[in-house]
């Protein structure tokens, strides 16, 4: 997808048009209101591969030098919150449990993970998380 695509529906799937949803924590001028928030606006960036704001949401001491999504041919197919644990709007810390499908080469795959978030000066920032089987 190109830089520029503009999604009528959010890739994140809250069913919500892109510009009234993700949209608006992308631009960086706010954050999102909660983990379980950022958490799909983070999926989201994966699907319109927006590195820039990946490494923006990601905690400043974890966080990668650079990404890329150079020669990356996976396909986001859906997103699905599993479970979440603090992270709400009067929070300073939260985990969220997710399962995010994509197909790669025709092949179905999924990845799921306990992420953990914390704020950063009012935002919210992904720290790190565990993969699960
Ligand atoms: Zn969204």
């Amino acid at each position: 997808m190109s830089k520029h695509a503009f999604p009528t529906d959010c890739p994140c799937g809250s069913g919500k048009p892109y510009k009234d949803c993700c949209f608006l924590y992308h631009m960086e001028k706010e954050t999102a209101p909660t983990a379980e928030a950022l958490m799909r606006s983070r999926y989201a960036a994966f699907v319109l591969k927006k590195a820039d704001y990946l490494l923006f949401s990601w905690h400043p001491d974890t966080r990668p030098q650079t990404l890329d999504f150079e020669g990356d041919t996976a396909k986001w197919v859906g997103l699905s919150i599993i479970a979440t644990e603090g992270g709400g709007v009067h929070d300073n810390e939260g985990t969220v449990e997710y399962v995010a499908r994509f197909k790669i080469g025709g092949k179905a795959a999924k990845v799921a993970e306990k992420s953990r978030f914390q704020r950063v000066k009012g935002w919210w920032k992904y720290v790190d998380g565990e993969m699960e089987e």
